[in-house]
């Protein structure tokens, strides 16, 4: 697949990614504990949801510069202990909130680095979430952690599939020695490829690379390098996110020289070298910087229209409510999201006085959920039924939306989306800027200042 430069170019502006919608920019401490106590306690109304857990590990042993993920850079053993207490903490007050029925089908460990844990500290954290949720067990769980390489012991693989992992998520980032000595994360492709090797004899359903572009001293001729490492390795799942270079927001980016970042135009080719590349190799471009191989089970649930979006990017489970742990997690449960406090005083002092340490979220309005909705299916199905809208939220599409229909008038006439009297069809070229599209159906974007968001490319 080849992308449209001279398109992509015109629309490279700032936007949200959508893992939310509204995006976080939109939480406010106006939603407090009490108010998450509330729809948490309602969502166990009725047919209730199944559960979906976030658990957030904050601590890594060395800064990554590029990184702008809420972590603690520490290599003192202290702090994860006193971390794990408190983690155990709201395990158990959130767990009080959900009915004992409702099953846990999917599990993250994300971060920081989940592996900065001991295999010892890992398993203790299990067990005390599969003493107060029910956890699924069944072939069908989709249990993953995100590893690094760099951390990993010779028995970790083997010792994480007993608690019951089955996806790994690994950061790879770029194999290029001078690259990764520029944003201080050295591993070599052989460390990555025995990782490889033993998720697969061990049976791991899928296993993922994060890669980016637009990384300091990154050219086209060393990322395709990268790139063709990455294919003949055949990991199920790409990620391949653009660097965003935001020295003011995040203080581990300002090591980074932005003298020696690749134009805009260098990025470009790198993002499109990397769409071209891997649909090649015969990965499918799922959207939004993700790919995955055909019978993948994230290609599947694109076919079979059940492709979901949160806070991990596109996701197989739609239909649960997800609880998020940990310091600066946040949840999606009933039509509301909440995050916890970002800070580790303020996330120990909540759970020392036996309070939930909610910081700030939103309950989502009736027009919320109506463009959340349509956003969603924009982005996961690639095409949107106004019909089926007006019927699900008794609304008049073309006048609910009617400025909204007149912006895509211009990107149907650049062929991102087709449209007859029916139907909003994301077009191949549509593809790659969904986030665009979906940008016209968002009603906070033009009160948003929109720097606050990553660019397209
Ligand atoms: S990229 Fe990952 S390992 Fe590196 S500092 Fe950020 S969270 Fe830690």
């Amino acid at each position: 697949m080849k992308l449209d430069a001279t398109l992509i170019r015109r629309y490279d502006c700032h936007g949200p990614r959508y893992t939310s919608y509204p995006t976080a920019v939109q939480f406010h401490p106006g939603f407090d504990e009490q108010s998450y106590r509330r729809v948490a306690l309602l969502s166990n109304a009725g047919a209730s949801r199944p559960l979906s857990i976030y658990v957030h590990v904050p601590f890594c042993a060395k800064p990554c510069f590029y990184c702008g993920c809420n972590k603690i850079i520490t290599q003192n053993p202290v702090h994860a202990e006193q971390y794990l207490q408190r983690l155990e903490r709201e395990i158990e007050l959130q767990s009080a909130l959900f009915a004992g029925r409702r099953t846990a089908l999917q599990l993250h460990f994300g971060g920081g680095t989940p592996t900065y844990l001991t295999l010892g500290q890992l398993g203790a954290l299990f067990e005390h979430l599969g003493r107060h949720f029910a956890i699924d067990r069944s072939e069908q769980r989709e249990f993953s952690i995100e590893i690094d390489p760099r951390t990993l012991q010779a028995t970790s693989l083997a010792e994480l599939a007993k608690l019951g992992f089955n996806r790994l998520s690994l950061g790879v980032q770029d194999f290029d020695p001078r690259v990764q000595r520029a944003v201080n994360r050295i591993q070599s492709a052989e460390q990555i490829a025995e990782c490889m090797t033993q998720a697969r004899a061990l049976g791991y359903r899928s296993v993922s690379f994060d890669l980016i572009y637009g990384l300091p001293l990154q050219t086209t001729e060393s990322f395709g390098e990268t790139l063709d490492t990455v294919v003949r390795m055949r990991p199920d799942r790409i990620a391949a996110y653009g660097y965003a270079h935001m020295p003011r927001l995040f203080k581990a980016q300002r090591a980074i020289r932005a003298d020696q970042l690749p134009d805009a135009d260098t990025r470009l080719q790198l993002l499109a070298l990397t769409v071209e590349r891997l649909t090649d190799a015969g990965y499918v471009y799922i959207g939004m910087d993700h790919f995955a191989l055909p019978d993948d089970d994230l290609a599947r649930a694109m076919r079979d229209g059940s492709l979901h979006r949160n806070f991990q990017g596109y996701s197989t489970h739609g239909d649960c409510d997800l609880i998020g742990l940990g310091v600066s997690a946040i949840g999606a449960v009933g039509n509301s999201y909440s995050q916890n406090r970002k800070d580790l005083s303020g996330y120990y002092a909540a759970l020392d006085q036996g309070r939930l340490p909610v910081d700030r979220g939103i309950a989502l309005s009736v027009d919320d959920v109506l463009r959340r909705e349509v956003i969603q299916r924009l982005m996961c199905k690639g095409e949107l039924c106004m019909r089926e809208i007006e019927n699900r939220y008794a609304v008049e599409f073309d006048n609910y939306f009617a400025s909204e229909l007149v912006a895509l008038n211009g990107l149907a006439g650049d062929g991102l989306i087709a449209r007859d009297a029916n139907t909003i069809q994301v077009t191949e070229r549509g593809r790659a800027l969904l986030r665009t599209i979906a940008m016209v159906f968002d009603a906070y974007l033009p009160r948003s200042a929109s720097t606050q968001f990553s660019k397209v490319i």
